[in-house]
């Protein structure tokens, strides 16, 4: 009789989204990301350059979706950016 093997314990990791993205104007790992599920929309912010965007989303998109059109908005025309900082003049 040797006694009962112990359980392995396997420490659960919770698989987390990430919730800090990369700035595409600053460049700094800052931006936030806040779903508004009633209004339908996400607010992007960077912490940094203070740029901020306001996000058209469905119901089943995340905040990876929405960075991911954020992304796509700011290189094509930025038309839900609605706010950012003063504009270089070149
Ligand atoms: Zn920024």
């Amino acid at each position: 009789m040797g006694g009962r093997k112990r359980k392995k314990v396997v420490k659960r990791v919770p698989k987390r989204l990430p919730t800090v993205f990369s700035c595409p104007e600053c460049g700094g790992k800052a931006v936030r990301i806040d779903i508004d599920r009633e209004a339908g929309t996400a607010r992007v912010k960077c912490g940094r350059c203070k740029l901020e965007a306001l996000i058209p989303i469905s119901s089943i998109e995340s905040a990876v979706d929405a960075y991911g059109k954020f992304i796509d908005d700011y290189y094509g025309g930025g038309k839900f950016i609605v706010q950012r900082k003063a504009a270089q003049t070149s």
